[in-house]
């Protein structure tokens, strides 16, 4: 089982979430670190001034000197600083000094206040805090309390990003996981395979681009086969019969006269034609690699010649008057060459003698038109939808006399198809048809001219 994407991705969030916490603990620690100690500076500071308000009150009491001295004492022990009266030259100094703790003395900044004796000389109060315990052990019981809580965020939101980017990326990624079992299956041969994935997003895109793609696949492959069988059935018919004439000649049974001869010839000649057509269709199958703009007046004038001399051989009529100036598509000429030159072999091959054949190249809109018609036999109605689908021949047609493989229209349609077009088609059994190639305009500044 390989890595599954769900499983990196969790992975990756949760490392993301840890690191995050990890970084906000560092910078919360050091940020703790100062406040803390300006906060505990400054309430020191303040119990300091009270201090020397309270000696000040002490000796406006004017108790005796040892009284004094225990009182400072108390006070001292009772605040944890020492306390250190000093009067000018000639008095001794009075001290009250609170518990020592682990450190050395004058833990905190001093504090020094000035004090009026009775007998109206000056004197100094010096507070400095000793080392205290007690706050040291509040200290890191603070301490240990943030830490405590930042360990239950990174906890919890360790865990959070797990459950969340679990329960993300499996939704996430059971469609892909979905997805890739139906390319497996397709790229097995499965072509009937569908993904099932809706939703508006790119997965959904994706299973709908990949339906698409498998569907185009299963329509290749059906005319694959349907070709191959067409195919097959095309070529049989031609090849039984020469061998049938053949077997007879060898036999005795079939005259090898001129006749015979002829018509052994012609089924040769038919199985030529289909493999013309078969290498047409072979050319639809590659990709169109030239790309150019492509004049259509020139290209109908190139057409229309030998044309002419095969229309008149059956005493009929073509009509073509060229327009005064180029009009322009874009793509393969000799792909479109070869398109409108089916349609126009097929309005001289189903057209009685003493008809008429009219080519007409327009504009509509912002599209090219060619349009063919003739005075032929026509179309019926129910045939019109199978005319463009290969080997699809109307019964009218079948006889040897129009020949034909039911390969050309197939081509026109896919080779206009293949240049954004399209054709349309108007007939009346009887009174003739009219073929309607469209084909995309170019303009001259689009041809770089
Ligand atoms: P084919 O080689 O048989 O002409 P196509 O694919 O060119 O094959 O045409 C398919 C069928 O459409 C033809 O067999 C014919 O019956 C019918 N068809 C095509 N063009 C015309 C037309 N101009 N008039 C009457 N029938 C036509």
């Amino acid at each position: 089982m390989f890595p599954r994407l769900s499983h990196k991705l969790t992975l990756a969030m949760v490392l993301v979430s840890a690191f995050t916490i990890l970084v906000a603990s560092l910078f919360i620690d050091r940020a703790m670190d100062k406040q803390f100690e300006a906060f505990v500076e400054g309430a020191q500071e303040q119990l300091n001034w009270q201090i020397v308000e309270a000696v000040r009150e002490l000796y406006e009491q004017r108790g005796d000197r040892a009284s004094l001295e225990e009182q400072l004492q108390l006070l001292g022990a009772a605040s944890n600083v020492e306390i250190v009266v000093s009067p000018g030259e000639g008095h001794h100094a009075m001290m009250g000094r609170g518990m020592m703790g682990r450190g050395s003395m004058g833990m905190g900044r001093r504090t020094m206040g000035e004090l009026i004796l009775p007998d109206g000389t000056a004197a100094t109060i010096e507070v400095t805090p000793t080392a205290d315990l007690e706050r040291q052990a509040r200290e890191e019981a603070f301490r240990q309390a943030v830490n405590g809580s930042i360990l239950i965020a990174a906890v919890f939101s360790v865990g959070s990003a797990l459950f969340v980017s679990t329960l993300f990326f499996w939704r996430l990624t059971k469609p892909l996981q979905q997805l890739m079992g139906m390319v497996r299956k397709v790229g097995q041969g499965y072509l009937t395979e569908r993904a099932a994935l809706r939703g508006r997003d790119e997965i959904g895109f994706l299973g709908r681009e990949f339906n698409q793609m498998a569907a185009n696949l299963e329509q290749q492959e059906r005319l694959r086969v349907k070709l191959t069988n067409d195919m097959a059935h095309e070529l049989r018919t031609p090849l039984a019969s020469i061998q049938a004439y053949l077997e007879g000649m060898g036999d005795g049974v079939v005259e090898p006269n001129q006749d015979n001869l002829t018509l052994v010839l012609e089924e040769t000649q038919r199985l030529g034609e289909l493999l013309e057509s078969l290498q047409d269709l072979a050319k639809l199958e590659r990709p169109m690699l030239k790309q150019e703009s492509v004049d259509l007046t020139e290209v109908l004038g190139a057409l229309v010649r030998p044309l002419r001399i095969l229309a008149e051989e059956k005493n009929l009529k073509l009509q073509w008057e060229s327009p005064a100036e180029g009009l322009y598509t874009f793509g393969d000429r000799d792909m479109l060459a070869t398109a409108i030159r089916n349609v126009i072999s097929n309005a001289i091959k189903y057209t009685p003698p003493g008809g008429l054949v009219t080519i007409d190249l327009g504009i509509d809109g912002s599209q090219v038109k060619v349009e063919i018609s003739d005075t032929g036999v026509g179309i019926a109605a129910q045939e019109l939808p199978f005319i463009f689908e290969r080997f699809y021949r109307t019964d009218g047609s079948r006889s040897r006399a129009t020949g034909g493989t039911g390969i050309g229209l197939a081509v026109t349609a896919e080779v206009i198809k293949g240049h954004g077009g399209h054709v349309e088609v108007r007939s009346e059994p009887g009174t003739g048809s009219t073929f309607t190639i469209y084909l995309p305009k170019i303009k001259c500044e689009e041809r770089g001219l």
